[in-house]
């Protein structure tokens, strides 16, 4: 496995053939694994980013906090079959003078509630994806609004890469995998469990959103509701656990290609 951390270093180590990205900010868990192996299944070449992008977060957000194990991460690509990891510095991808910015229209969910974060996660995949040029790139349904503003940016901007959207994994409790999780003291995440448990039940109820908030056990959600992605139907809520913010959906109609 390659690791880079420039842009040129990476240009060297790209060749022809079909090329998988998948976009990270680390501290790998199965989730990222099953993106991972998906890539491996369907690309001759895949790359992996692993970027804290510092214009995806907010002001008040977790930026300082957020958990990294550069070494583990390397040693857990590796043992994935990961043929390249980049690994940029901010430098590298915001140099001075950095000015250019995607900015979608989109509204509801996370981007009503994190104002500003989907034009950093859309000008880093944008630059992400020049810089890899990837046939392919893979992202998990447990950030399906992410998914569906980066299909999004792909035909409105003529980016020709195909997307893919792999089901969120989660662990035998049913809390959806998080790189935040390791930020859950042993009571907050029997809190968190409320999360999962509310949406799985208000799946089949004639109002899910209603069904869900009522079926929230005392957490106080930021938002419950429906998004579409494609030609899926999504129940998404986010809640705070402690200072945790967790996100989680399951789809109520429709596939996520
Ligand atoms: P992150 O490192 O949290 O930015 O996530 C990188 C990619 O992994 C994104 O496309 C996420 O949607 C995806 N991902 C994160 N958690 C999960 C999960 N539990 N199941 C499937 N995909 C996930």
């Amino acid at each position: 496995m390659n690791v880079v951390r420039s842009r040129r270093e990476l240009r060297l180590v790209l060749h022809d053939g079909r090329r998988g990205l998948v976009p990270t900010m680390g501290a790998f868990h199965e989730g990222h694994f099953s993106l991972m192996r998906a890539a491996r299944a369907e690309c001759e070449q895949i790359v992996v980013s692993l970027f804290v992008n510092p214009t995806q977060f907010g002001a008040s957000d977790d930026l300082a906090q957020y958990p990294r194990d550069e070494a583990r991460d390397v040693r857990l690509a590796e043992r994935e079959g990961v043929d390249v990891l980049f690994i940029p510095s901010v430098d590298e991808m915001y140099p001075p003078g950095f000015g250019t910015w995607v900015d979608v229209d989109v509204s509801g969910g996370e981007a009503s509630a994190r104002a500003g974060h989907f034009r950093g996660v859309a000008t880093v995949c944008v630059k992400l994806f020049n810089l890899v040029r990837p046939d392919v790139a893979f992202f998990g349904q447990k950030d399906a609004q992410q998914a569906a503003v980066m299909r999004r940016v792909v035909d409105d901007l003529n980016l020709g890469v195909h997307l893919r959207v792999l089901p969120t994994v989660r662990d035998a409790d049913g809390l959806a995998l998080s790189s935040r999780n390791v930020y859950l003291s042993a009571d907050e995440r029997e809190q968190a469990l409320a999360l999962p448990r509310a949406l799985e039940t208000a799946r089949s109820a004639p109002d899910p959103v209603a069904a869900a908030r009522a079926a929230l056990n005392g957490l106080e959600p930021e938002y419950v509701e429906l998004l579409r992605v494609g030609d899926a139907t999504l129940l998404t809520a986010a809640a705070r656990v402690g200072s945790t913010r967790l996100i989680d959906n399951v789809i109520l109609e429709g596939e996520l290609a």
